[in-house]
């Protein structure tokens, strides 16, 4: 199972793209090469992909040099349901919330920030999760 995280710019999609179309990993500076960045760039994509857990880099020889090859992060084996419920959402506060036509990202209401939704958020992420795995095909 591959996860793949909403948030990722067109670059790290872009890098991700031949990281995992490369059969046995790709070394980071051709990554670098076939994204047209220098090393500073290319090193700096890799590494935020590597902090958000989609790529593996490991250290490698190649003609002497010490070099990285990475391959895509492979997640747990077994798939993950996560059991989503319609009524868990129902008393979220934008719902009754009279800034609802104002809010928005970079707003002066903005969801990123709004305390009510993070205390709505605090209090799901404490109470109501609930992983289900699925059982093994028989
Ligand atoms: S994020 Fe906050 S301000 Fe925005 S609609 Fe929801 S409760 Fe209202």
């Amino acid at each position: 199972m591959w996860i793949r995280v909403a948030g990722i710019s067109e670059l790290e999609k872009k890098a991700l793209e031949i990281i995992e179309t490369k059969e046995g990993g790709v070394l980071q500076s051709d990554l670098w090469k076939m994204l047209g960045l220098d090393s500073r760039e290319g090193s700096r994509l890799v590494l935020r992909l590597v902090k958000k857990g989609l790529v593996k880099r490991e250290q490698v020889s190649v003609n002497g040099r010490r070099t990285y090859k990475l391959t895509p992060a492979k997640m747990a084996a077994e798939p993950v349901t996560v059991k989503i419920n319609i009524a868990s959402i129902l008393d979220i506060p934008c719902t009754t919330c009279p800034q609802i036509s104002e809010c928005g990202p970079k707003n002066f209401y903005d969801p990123a920030t709004c305390p009510l939704l993070e205390a709505w958020i605090a209090r799901k992420l404490r109470g109501d999760r609930k992983v289900i795995r699925r059982p093994a095909r028989i």
